[in-house]
């Protein structure tokens, strides 16, 4: 039985005659950016995560950069400032604060959720320290309780990176809606996926939220008037229809993830493999990705690649060891480094069937 990790063209196929129909419309009416559908995707998606506002923008990175610039615009950051952020994230999370011209401070993540540790947050601060960004890696929400309370008391805004948890909840709320600013990312291979890159960020904040749409288009906010240096950063007519239909049937995804990552958690039996941990209940985990631990990781690629079962590793290299980095590259996160080492995510995905995931247990409780 031949599992690929991830196939785009068997998840988008149940959509894809209602979103043909829908670009069809768009090719047709001749207006192709800041229109109807985007208006109506940016309703749709402050609503499915509860906040007051979603300005859909081209990408995840850049609504994490337009983030920031909307929050320099408000005086609220300035160039210099420390923002702290989880060593072992997606890169893009600490592009985004260094092309915003601020500067990360990575901090450990906890072992086991592999999510940001709170309690190393207090001894990196500084006076320079304005804001947490926290990242809701794999899916799993990070602890924003207990962030959100290190923000109040050191005066520091608070915002999620929830490029890869889409839907995932806490008490009633939902990822986007659990800091000052979210960004999301549509890439294709995320929970909700455009057909290519586009992005959104969602806040409570109605200035912020005004910046952020002014200076995704050049700063502008009347034609040819412009308040803010801007950006070239919208999301086009086309990819806010293709999420408006998916969007429909998100929550239906996540179930299926959901269910598919219990089945994964309660079946497989490895004293070899560690098993990812749920820090709260299942709908805090919206399982972008099912990522297992164990110390002979190429042992067991290899293993299940000859089983005909494709893995990828998320991350193979630690942000602080990559070459764009080069001044944090002898510095040691210890945590970062062997999650670095041992990390491997295993089919997880909507198209799936039962007997796929049961043949991926059966070769892990073999191996
Ligand atoms: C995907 C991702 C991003 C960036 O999103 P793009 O749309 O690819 O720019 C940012 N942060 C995290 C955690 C991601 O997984």
């Amino acid at each position: 039985m031949e599992i690929p990790f991830l196939k785009l063209n068997k998840i988008n196929e149940p959509f894809s005659a209602a979103i043909k129909e829908r670009i069809a419309k768009i090719l047709d009416s001749g207006w192709y950016l800041l229109g109807k559908e985007l208006d109506e995707f940016e309703k749709q998606w402050a609503d499915y995560c509860g906040t007051k506002h979603a300005i859909g923008v081209a990408s995840g990175l850049d609504a994490l950069i337009l983030i920031f610039e909307g929050y320099k615009e408000l005086g609220k950051l300035k160039a210099g400032d420390e923002v702290i952020v989880p060593a072992n994230t997606f890169i893009a999370s600490i592009i985004a604060i260094q092309r915003a011209g601020l500067v990360p401070i990575l901090v450990e993540p906890n072992d086991s959720t592999f999510n940001i540790n709170p309690h190393l947050i207090e001894e990196k601060l500084k006076p320079k320290t304005k804001a947490i960004l926290a990242v809701h890696l794999y899916g799993q929400l990070a602890d924003m309780d207990t962030l959100q309370k290190i923000a109040t008391e050191h005066n520091l805004l608070l915002i999620e990176d929830a490029a890869q948890a889409h839907g995932a909840m806490w008490e009633k709320k939902r990822a986007g809606n659990l800091s000052d600013a979210a960004a999301f990312s549509f890439y294709p291979g995320k929970n909700l996926g455009a057909y290519g890159d586009a992005g959104a960020v969602t806040t409570n904040n109605s200035d912020l939220a005004e910046i952020i749409s002014s200076i995704r288009n050049y700063g502008s906010t009347e034609k040819y008037h412009h308040k803010y240096l801007g950006f070239n950063s919208r999301m086009d007519e086309i990819q806010a229809a293709v999420l408006s239909v998916k969007l429909e049937t998100l929550d239906q995804e996540t179930e299926i993830r959901r269910k598919q990552s219990q089945r994964y958690r309660n079946e497989i039996k490895n004293d070899r493999i560690q098993l990812p941990q749920l820090r709260g209940n299942e709908s805090s985990h919206a399982w972008h990705l099912f990522v297992i631990r164990t110390e002979d990781r190429n042992g067991l690629i290899q293993y299940l690649a000859k089983c005909e079962i494709q893995t990828l590793i998320h991350y193979p290299i630690a942000p602080h060891k990559q070459e764009c980095f080069k001044e944090w590259n002898a510095l040691s996160f210890p945590i970062t480094e062997k999650i670095h080492e041992e990390v491997v995510s295993l089919p997880l995905n909507s198209s799936l069937s039962d007997e796929q995931v049961s043949y991926v247990i059966e070769k892990m409780n073999k191996y």
